[in-house]
């Protein structure tokens, strides 16, 4: 049996890139202008849980390897733990530790009722049989399974996991239980209790928040320009919902090239070139262009939808967007964001730009709960309500306290959960 190495720290060369360390500097920033005392700090800053399992899998040519998973609750005071399952060969338990923590502050930025969790396989899922990925899922299931539940801990989906890793867990936890659990995880096929509207619900709330933030430079979508990073579940309904609303979607980045046009690009068009050729390059309706011209490009929005890390101290000083749409987690490093304030760039922080994904994701496990399903007009209505809010929450917040809104994101959710571990106070 082949006990897999430590986990690999793939930020030591660069700090700057380590998300714990972001994610610290932040809750350090916050704490501070909160004026948190130093044992709520240490309460707010400790993972309440943390989890490590070796889980041992039968792979088809009949040998066995032996994978390391974490699930981190990273905080329950306002509720459930609330998070996604990643698996990559770069997880890190500081990865997990420091995506945990994002959970606590992005529910509690929406006021949601969860705590924020998360976890993670080391693996190399493209080199995975489905009956591998499967086998790998329902014993990873099964070790954590004292750990999770409708009431404690509800996983979902993230970088190389889906609807059917969901259908899995749920499968697998409901047989340990003894009954059908459809609660324990949010993400899941409709048919098995998944909820309308929640693939495009993270897109969705970044278009709900940039036209909020728009209106504040008296620009509103028939005339904006928007560049996008990524065309994945995150950008590619981000860019579709943005374009049948009517912004100009000028540029689209993905790992290989970018592509550009300045009257917009013709979105469903672009999405069916990619399909048929698996790349955007080389499309008809506009033209290539270099990924570093198309992310620093005059443009009135930024939407960068790919992957953490993308702006940093060493390139922040380059953009040009009049507001940047985090959509994806941990886009910006903590380096970058004195940068960013100085340049009088409006930034919609991650933790409330892309929180549109976790809020279905509440509504999902809210109808799973009363066994009731609500419509998509529904879900859009109550996704709307809580984007709107909770952007003017902040950015009432920022202003109130002159600080930007980053800084106002991480008060208002500190601020939070520090009321609730002081309402609920110190069990002994
Ligand atoms: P995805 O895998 O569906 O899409 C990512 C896209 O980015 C892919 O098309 C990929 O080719 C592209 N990409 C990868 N590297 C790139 C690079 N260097 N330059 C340009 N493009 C690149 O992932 P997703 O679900 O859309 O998630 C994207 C980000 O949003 C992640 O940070 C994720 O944690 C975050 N996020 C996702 C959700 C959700 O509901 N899916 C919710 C909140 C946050």
């Amino acid at each position: 049996m082949l006990v897999e190495s430590p986990p690999v720290q793939p930020y030591l060369h660069d700090p700057e890139l380590n998300p714990l360390l972001s994610a610290e500097a932040r809750f350090d920033a916050a704490a501070q202008l909160l004026g948190l005392d130093d044992g709520m700090q240490k309460v707010l800053r400790s993972p309440s849980r943390e989890v490590t399992v070796h889980i041992p899998v039968l792979l088809d040519d009949g040998r066995i390897e032996v994978f390391t998973g974490y699930r981190v609750q990273h905080s329950i005071a306002r509720g459930p733990a609330k998070g996604g399952i990643r698996y990559a060969p770069d997880v890190s338990l500081d990865e997990v530790r420091a995506l945990a923590s994002w959970m606590t502050w992005k529910c509690a930025v929406t006021n949601i009722p969860f705590g924020g969790g998360k976890g993670g396989i080391i693996c190399d899922p493209l080199i995975l049989s489905p009956g591998e990925l499967e086998r790998m899922t329902r014993r990873y299931t099964s070790q954590i399974f004292e750990f999770i539940g409708p009431e404690v801990d509800v996983p979902a989906p993230d970088m190389n996991t889906n609807e059917q890793t969901m259908a899995w867990i749920m499968d697998t936890y409901s047989m340990r239980s003894g009954h059908t659990q459809t609660a324990v995880v949010t993400g899941k096929p409709i048919d098995l209790g998944g909820s309308r509207g929640r693939p495009e619900a993270t897109g969705r709330g970044c278009m709900i928040v940039t036209e909020q933030a728009l209106r504040r430079f008296g620009l509103d979508r028939s005339t904006a320009s928007v560049v996008i990073q990524g065309f994945g579940n995150v950008g590619g309904m981000a860019a579709n919902l943005m374009a049948n609303a009517g912004f100009k979607i000028i540029a689209l980045v993905e790992w290989d090239g970018a592509v550009h046009n300045d009257k917009g690009l013709d979105i469903k068009a672009l999405a069916k070139h990619r399909k048929e050729t698996g790349s955007i390059l080389d499309f008809a309706g506009g033209e290539n262009i270099d990924r570093e011209e198309a992310f620093f490009m005059e443009t009135d929005v930024l939407l960068p939808a790919a992957k953490e890390n993308v702006i940093t101290s060493h390139n922040a000083s380059k953009i040009r967007a009049k507001i940047l749409c985090e959509g994806a987690n941990g886009p910006t490093t903590a380096a970058a964001d004195s940068i960013l304030r100085d340049k009088g760039i409006f930034v919609i922080p991650d933790i409330l730009a892309n929180a549109g994904g976790v809020t279905v994701s509440y509504f999902e496990w809210v109808q799973d709960r009363q066994g009731y399903f609500w419509n998509e007009q529904l879900v859009n209505e109550r996704l709307q309500e809580i984007m709107i809010g909770s952007f003017n929450d902040v950015v009432a917040y920022a202003e109130k306290h002159k600080v930007d809104n980053r800084t106002a994101a991480y008060m208002l959710a500190l601020d939070r959960v520090a009321f609730a571990i002081k309402l609920r106070g110190i069990y002994a």
